[in-house]
């Protein structure tokens, strides 16, 4: 036994112990300390002495004997273990709650069993809760049948308990993984980068919802997981958190997949068009970053030699087969020397890094053409197609994606002209005659100032009737410098110096202005179709332009229709979407012009909310001739009427090319068989000789 001065030591550490602590006998209080009565609001120590544990527990007397078999559980377990340590809610003499971890030993003295039990305050956030939780006998069930990882932690990140799926998905067994750190035990970067915020957010018990990031397993592999993270609030008491892992590896695949699909052609599995453009974007801004003055790169523009005839005598399958044929061949030359894309249906395109000069870049168009030079076996027949190249070179024949493309293609234009294998690099001379580009650049600028713009109308039949339903205006300039240009030849160059914007915008007023005319003469149902440059859709306001100059003419807006070209160009596809949002809910109709040409889509054409669609006018000139503009026109008109769109099919010449039109459903004519683009006055006189709608002729 102790001797005298040891007794007296142990009642001075126990009196001077920093943590409330009791001695129980018989579970009755039969000592206790300091710490203890300031801890429970006691001035006394008689006030404590005799009480029974149950006195200090509020539970018990709130919901009685659940709470009362529980303490009486850890109070026997205490018992069988020596120790036992569990949270416990407690009642001050005020009345006052709180949550305390209690610390019990029991211990034989003198032949009676007594306990010791500690009881620390845990509003400090530090202390454990292991116990909380079992409190609810169905929690452990629950717990584990949670299809994610779930890990209980305190507030200093410590873990307290794991479900089997945390066992599962980070391959740890519930004593390896106890009291670890949980940022340390799986490398949670998300706890590295922004281990403040989350420490201060735990305090501020916010949650936090799925941050993807990423764990290390026991294997030291990583896992890609979405994390969030639960206060765990009892009795107002922020006691832990729920640590929430969902493996999102499949999910990330998924999303790869997407992207990946995403920047690639579905034949042929090449990157798409699409792609090809931002990538030689990046390249360029790359190489601008880096100020590398003398890197340059090549772009070759690919076009199989009457691919149209592979489709229509072997049939689509074969041609599929030959294009990824093609594109394996291509692939293989290419290496990791540039990168390969499918930009059109039989068009290649490919961008080779790191051109010492044209020479090489010619050289290697060449090679290419030789793989070319191999038969093309195709259930057990030998096929031999030709190829043109057309090669542009950065940054001598364009400084940005969309011109190289177009000097590109302007090069393979010419290499078609042979016929046969052959490679052309663009030069300036190809762009026809620079000086005659020149001359209408600058003499352009003067147009309007000088009165040099006029317009033209080329009326637009309804296809059953034969009568005008509409006028599309075409614009006209007479320079008195240089002559009559066609708006073939100056709107792509306005469309290059700017100039289409107040050109655009004299056209839009000039032809409403006519409209107007029209409608006071009584022809009230005609439309007017105006041809609108991208350039122009692209401008913050042209809406609002549009807008304004119809309503102060009080035109009916269904009356106006705006054409565009679709192109791969289109560069502020937001605003463009927004314009014609703007325009469309106002009521102007919007048309696809040149349809079937380039890079109309119909994944694009349901983007946009469009009504009219043009076919263009190379269908319809050999229609009655060749059959595969037959057949293209006719799937044009069944698509467009699937989508609700009228169809006007322009170029119309011949008298057969009516006969089919009306049978395979076109709706609207437009072409030089009934009348050429003519001026204001000339229509007038159309209207009036009766070639004109039954409703417009009686008012
Ligand atoms: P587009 O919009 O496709 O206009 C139709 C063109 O086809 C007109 O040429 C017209 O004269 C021509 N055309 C009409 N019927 C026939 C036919 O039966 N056979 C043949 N071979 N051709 C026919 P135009 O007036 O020379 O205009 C050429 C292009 O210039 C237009 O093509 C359009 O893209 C552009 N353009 C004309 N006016 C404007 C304008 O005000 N603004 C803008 N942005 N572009 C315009
Ligand atoms: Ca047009
Ligand atoms: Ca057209």
């Amino acid at each position: 036994m102790f001797s005298e001065q040891e007794n007296c030591i142990h009642s001075h550490l126990f009196h001077k112990y920093p943590y409330a602590a009791f001695i129980i006998e018989d579970n009755v209080i039969v000592n206790c300390n300091q710490a203890a009565m300031s801890l429970f609001g006691f001035y006394e120590k008689k006030q404590l002495i005799g009480l029974h544990l149950y006195d200090l527990c509020p539970l018990v007397q709130k919901d009685g004997q659940l709470s009362k078999n529980k303490l009486e559980k850890q109070l026997s377990q205490s018992h069988e273990r020596n120790e036992e340590r569990f949270i416990w809610t407690h009642k001050k003499s005020n009345g006052e709650k709180f949550n305390a971890e209690i610390i019990l030993i029991s211990e034989i003295f003198a032949d009676r069993e007594i306990k010791i039990a500690t009881v620390r305050d845990i509003k400090d956030k530090t202390i454990l809760i292991n116990d909380l939780d079992t409190q609810n006998i169905n929690f452990e069930q629950l717990f584990n049948s949670f299809p994610s990882a779930v890990a209980i932690i305190n507030n200093n990140l410590e873990i307290l308990n794991i479900n089997k799926c945390f066992k599962e998905l980070f391959q740890y067994s519930h004593e390896e993984i106890i009291k670890n750190n949980i940022k340390e035990l799986l490398s949670l970067d998300l706890f590295d980068t922004k281990l403040w915020d989350i420490k201060e957010r735990i305090y501020n018990q916010d949650t936090i919802c799925d941050v993807k990031t990423v764990c290390r397993r026991k294997s030291g592999n990583f896992v890609d997981i979405s994390f969030s993270m639960y206060p765990i609030i009892h009795d107002n008491v922020h006691i832990g958190n729920y640590a929430v892992c969902t493996d999102i590896t499949e999910l990330r695949k998924r999303e790869e997949k997407i992207r990946f699909l995403s920047h690639r052609d579905t034949l042929t599995r090449l990157y798409n068009k699409d792609y090809f453009i931002n990538h030689v974007r990046d390249q360029i801004t790359n190489l601008e970053n880096i100020h590398s003055s003398n890197v340059k790169m090549g772009v070759l523009l690919l076009d199989i030699n009457d691919f149209n005839s592979i489709n229509d005598n072997l049939g689509y399958n074969i041609g599929d087969i030959f294009l990824k044929i093609i594109a394996e061949r291509l692939k293989e030359h290419i290496g990791n020397k540039g990168i390969v894309s499918k930009f059109g249906g039989d068009e290649f395109i490919i961008l080779v890094y790191n051109i010492e000069n044209r020479r090489q870049l010619v050289r290697l168009g060449r090679d290419i053409l030789k793989i070319f030079d191999k038969p093309f076996t195709i259930n057990r027949y030998d096929f031999f197609v030709t190829c043109s190249i057309g090669i542009s070179m950065y940054p001598h024949h364009g400084d940005n994606s969309h011109d190289l493309i177009k000097s590109a293609d302007i090069a393979v234009q010419k290499a078609k002209k042979y016929n046969g294998n052959k490679v052309v690099i663009y030069n300036y001379k190809l762009n026809q005659d620079v000086t005659e580009k020149f001359l209408i650049d600058s003499y352009l600028r003067y147009a309007i100032e000088n009165n040099e713009l006029y317009l033209n109308y080329q009326p637009i039949l309804d296809a059953q009737s034969e009568r005008i339903t509409g006028l599309e205006a075409l614009v006209r300039w007479h320079s008195s410098e240089i002559g009559y240009v066609p708006p073939n030849k100056f709107i792509p160059i306005s469309e290059g110096n700017g100039m289409v914007l107040p050109i655009g915008e004299w056209v839009i007023k000039n032809a409403c202005m006519q409209l107007k005319k029209w409608n006071d003469m009584g022809y009230k149902e005609i439309f007017l179709s105006i041809n609108v440059s991208i350039k122009q859709l692209e401008q913050k306001n042209f809406a609002d332009f549009v807008i304004r100059t119809t309503s102060k003419l009080r035109l009916n807006p269904t009356n106006i229709v705006l054409e565009i070209t679709e192109s791969v160009y289109m560069e502020n596809l937001e605003r463009i979407y927004r314009n014609l949002k703007k325009l469309n809910k106002f009521g102007i109709q919007i048309s696809i012009d040149d349809f079937g040409t380039g890079y109309s889509s119909l994944g694009q054409l349901s983007k946009l909310e469009i009504s009219k669609l043009k076919i263009d006018k190379s269908f319809i000139k050999e229609l009655h001739i060749n059959s595969n503009n037959a057949k293209i026109v006719t799937a044009i008109i069944v698509m467009a009427k699937s989508l609700n769109l009228s169809i006007v099919a322009e170029g119309v010449e011949e008298s057969e090319h009516t006969v089919f039109l009306k049978k395979a459903g076109c709706d609207m004519l437009q072409g030089f068989l009934y009348s050429r683009p003519v001026s204001a006055e000339k229509i007038k006189q159309l209207l009036k000789k009766g070639t004109l709608s039954q409703s417009a002729e009686k008012e």
